[in-house]
């Protein structure tokens, strides 16, 4: 057996283990097979972490930087970023099973993200006020808000962890990320990349382990003044009641079960590459996958028949391989639900059009077929939850309202798409979609300019975009007194 890669946490500057020398295990989910050892922090670990954080907020170079130049270390960390995205795209596939051709190009385009954020760095300013007071100069400055928490999950790990610390960093805040369980290598490369881009030390630092005691630590610190969380519904729970212990500030960005709503008269070749992009890439482990596909009648069966072949056809295999379209699952737990709700759908009256089991030949790793089943109604599990895998659920529908009704009945409101060439379709239905993000015979597009986040249950808070430098900063507001004279009355409000 090869041996086994060993990571450190990155603590102020430094590679250390955690404080009692206990590891946990990272597995390749495309072969089960054991690769890398990771720290698993202990409470104390994370103490340490946020109180470097806290420092280097504080005093040090960081604190007294001026905004221009965070900005010219931010375009420092774009350019090695790209210099290692091979690297980076590499490990995360180890990491998460996912297709090294997309976790490499993620990790290229990623810079554009610190660049975007480094030009804003010194853009970020307050206001004066025509106030309604005599001799008053009233201003507002906006300030970095203080030790910033950042909890993600483990799919497009250094995507979701570049749309926090971006903005962050760029505001002038500090850092503690902790790294999914099961895509800690990832991350741990990552602390090297920052290294090498010359920060100062305790602006960043990355620390491993479960969500208890590693993110429970974190999110409860007294010394965390904003909890950036991206993840699942039962864990941002722990992570809001965990709020109420620091009154950090926090933003969610959650799950999905976003509807894809296809009209009668779509370009069938669009519609078809649009769903198979919003549900099969990625193997549907993406917060935004189009999980729920709504179909007007007309054109349903042709629909079905095109997409069942389509998906059949879909490549599934080694994603280090160039040739594969699809990889494992990343957790065997995830592969036990898949199979147990897809079977479920099939007792409770759902239809299976494709798939629906573990693809022949591949009895290593984490793999499931690419799956649709047509259901008769919203209320089984397979529409209602999210399964993050490749399982696709279809229902009809006659007309606009009943699209839009579908579309809705969920508690999520991530993402959703509409597939029309109708224009003024296409808005109406837009603006009906209670959903934070709509693409319009698209899907999947993502970019530094847009912002990214939900309604509903899939969060509050938006990532990307101009005002997410904001949710990292504090507006404090300063009245100056430009009278010469003395404050006449101090028993008279004015
Ligand atoms: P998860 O909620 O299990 O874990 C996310 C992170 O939270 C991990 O780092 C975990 O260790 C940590 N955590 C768990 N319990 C915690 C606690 N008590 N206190 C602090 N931290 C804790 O999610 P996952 O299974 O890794 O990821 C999948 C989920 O993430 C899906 O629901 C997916 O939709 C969602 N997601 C959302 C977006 C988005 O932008 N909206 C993007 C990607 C993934």
């Amino acid at each position: 057996m090869a041996q086994l890669k060993k990571y450190q946490m990155y603590i102020n500057g430094e590679w250390v283990d955690s404080e009692n020398g206990e590891t946990f295990d990272s597995v390749n989910p495309a072969t089960g097979d054991t690769w890398a050892e990771i720290p698993a922090a202990t409470a104390n670990d994370v103490d340490r972490a946020v109180t470097a954080a806290h420092r280097a907020f504080t005093a040090g170079a960081w604190s007294t930087m001026l905004a221009t130049e965070r900005g010219v270390l931010l375009r420092k960390l774009a350019e090695v970023m790209k210099e290692h995205s091979e690297k980076l795209g590499e490990t995360e596939t180890t990491d998460t099973g996912k297709l090294l051709s997309e976790t490499r190009w993620q990790a290229a385009y990623l810079s554009t993200y610190y660049h975007y954020y480094a030009g804003l760095a010194d853009k970020v300013h307050g206001d004066t006020f025509p106030i309604d007071k005599p001799n008053m100069w009233t201003m507002t400055v906006r300030e970095p808000i203080g030790v910033v928490a950042a909890v993600v999950p483990w799919n497009s790990q250094l995507f979701l962890v570049a749309v926090k610390i971006a903005p962050a960093l760029a505001a002038g805040n500090t850092v503690v990320l902790k790294a999914s369980e099961h895509a800690s290598a990832a991350m741990l490369e990552f602390g090297k990349v920052f290294e090498k881009a010359g920060f100062p030390p305790g602006v960043i630092n990355i620390v491993t382990g479960m969500g208890d005691p590693c993110g429970a630590a974190l999110t409860r610190h007294p010394l965390v003044d904003r909890i950036s969380f991206t993840g699942g519904l039962s864990s941002a729970r722990e992570i809001v009641r965990n709020s109420a212990e620091n009154f950090a500030e926090v933003s969610l960005e959650l799950g999905g079960k976003s509807p894809l709503l296809i009209f009668d008269d779509v370009d069938l070749d669009n519609a078809v590459n649009g769903i198979l992009l919003s549900i099969f890439s990625a193997t549907g482990q993406s917060c935004v996958a189009g999980s729920r596909l709504i179909v007007q009648e007309g054109i349903y069966d042709e629909l079905l028949a095109r997409l069942a072949e389509r998906a059949a056809g879909i490549r599934i295999g080694d994603p280090t391989d160039a040739n594969s379209q699809m990889g494992p699952l990343a957790t065997q737990a995830q592969l036990d639900r898949i199979e147990e709700t897809v079977a479920h759908a099939i007792e409770n009256g759902g239809t299976l059009i494709s798939g629906g089991k573990r693809p022949d030949g591949l009895e290593k790793g984490w793999y499931y077929e690419p799956t649709i089943v047509a259901c008769p109604h919203q209320e089984l599990k397979i529409v209602r939850e999210e399964m993050f895998g490749p399982v696709l659920s279809v229902l009809k529908f006659k007309d606009e309202q009943e699209a839009i009704a579908l579309g809705n009945d969920t508690r999520f409101g991530l993402a959703s798409g509409v597939f029309t060439r109708d224009i003024g379709r296409a808005l109406r239905v837009t603006k009906a979609l209670r959903t934070g993000i709509v693409w319009v015979n698209t899907y999947r597009m993502v970019s530094p300019m847009a912002p990214f986040g939900g309604y509903k249950d899939s969060g509050h808070g938006r990532e990307s975009g101009l005002e997410a430098i904001y949710d990292y900063t504090r507006v404090k507001t300063v009245w100056l007194n430009t009278s010469a004279d003395p404050i006449d009355d101090p028993f008279r409000m004015q």
